[in-house]
């Protein structure tokens, strides 16, 4: 027998997710968000089961796009991050990419371009998150400057929100009402209706207002909710990954005794250790705390101790029928990557992207 931790990923759940979010924005083309290896989830099996269900893809770079259309993935795919070279720009240019354009540089590159064909870029305003994109004065100059260009097409205006996930945080009002006044300035001096992306997938759930002509879902595609509470939808979300593992160890130890690195957790009774083979090395979180659900044959147990490389111990004393071989689930299907990541002190979109290549991964 191998090791035995892998990833599951159910692609069936990709599809329910994807038909949620197009359900809920029904006038709204998608822009599936599939960087940093989709979320952990492996970008060219995400992409080539979700190709016939959405009109985009989004990746942060050159590099993730080509290893696409290298996989065979011919529908447009948008770079977030822009180009950050001359030579990126006529990269993106000869492949069809759609590229964001948020600062001044990038806009300028456009002078020396050999490629004369028509590119699609997308004008980002910053509204509010401080991070990327040009602010509302310099829109209409940046605007021009772009139609100006032999080398566009298309212009589509986009922005980001930095709460959305926080339903009652006013913040979001006023970013949308800054990006509104930016789409009036452009609707003033454009010969041609004005295109717009505004929504994530906490907005595409929680602010109807925010759909555009392009929404741009992540997280919700893979089954996890952006929010601390997650939102009632027509269905649940289905978690897309799940991280399974088995027990190699039992033991039993006395009251006192402590278990792990550090010897940070002690039992208050006598108790059962199960040794599970999993650990930071394969994406578990090393600050994930000693109560920790983990699942035990289906029933949910606590993690106890410090995780090491490889493995975690885990309190069982309470279950029934553990042994050697039993099956573990540290998230997915039946355990939320968000629960598990409040007790490592960060968010189930960090957990499921961080995946190691030395996990085996099986596609369902
Ligand atoms: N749009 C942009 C510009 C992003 O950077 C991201 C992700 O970080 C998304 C959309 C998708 O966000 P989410 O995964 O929260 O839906």
């Amino acid at each position: 027998m191998s090791r035995p931790t892998e990833i599951l990923i159910d692609l069936d759940a990709l599809k329910h997710n994807c038909r949620i979010a197009q359900s809920l924005a029904p006038n709204s083309k998608t822009v599936a968000v599939i960087k940093a290896d989709a979320y952990g989830h492996g970008a060219i099996d995400i992409a080539q089961a979700l190709q016939s269900q959405v009109a985009m893809f989004a990746v942060s770079s050159i590099e993730e796009a080509m290893e696409l259309r290298m996989a065979g993935i011919r529908i447009p795919i948008l770079l977030l991050e822009g180009c950050f070279s001359q030579q990126e720009l006529e990269c993106a240019v000869i492949q069809g990419f759609d590229v964001v354009m948020h600062n001044r540089e990038q806009v300028d590159m456009l002078a020396q371009l050999q490629q004369q064909k028509g590119l699609t870029v997308w004008l980002k305003v910053d509204t509010g998150m401080h991070r990327l994109g040009f602010n509302e004065s310099d829109v209409a100059s940046v605007f021009d400057d772009l139609s100006a260009s032999q080398s566009v097409n298309q212009i589509v205006l986009m922005t980001h929100l930095s709460v959305a996930d926080e339903v009652k945080n006013i913040a979001t009002q006023e970013q949308l009402g800054i990006f509104n006044r930016c789409v009036k300035q452009i609707q003033q001096i454009s010969s041609q209706p004005v295109t717009v992306s505004i929504a994530n997938s906490a907005a595409v759930q929680a602010w109807p207002n925010s759909h555009g002509d392009w929404n741009r879902p992540g997280i919700m595609l893979y089954g996890l909710s952006p929010f601390a509470e997650p939102k009632d939808l027509i269905e649940p979300l289905q978690p897309v990954m799940t991280l399974t593992s088995k027990v190699i160890a039992l033991r039993q130890i006395q009251a006192q005794q402590s278990v792990g690195y550090g010897n940070t957790w002690t039992a208050k009774r006598a108790s059962t250790i199960a040794t599970i083979a999993v650990g930071y090395g394969d994406g578990y979180p090393r600050n994930a705390k000693s109560g920790t659900p983990v699942l035990v044959n289906g029933q949910r147990a606590q993690l106890c101790g410090r995780v090491s490389m490889d493995m975690i111990t885990v309190d069982v004393t309470d279950l029934e029928n553990v042994e050697i071989g039993s099956s573990v689930e540290l998230w997915g299907k039946n355990l939320n990557a968000n629960e598990v990541a409040k007790y490592a002190d960060t968010i189930g979109y960090e957990l499921v992207t961080r995946m190691p290549k030395r996990l085996s991964r099986r596609i369902g």
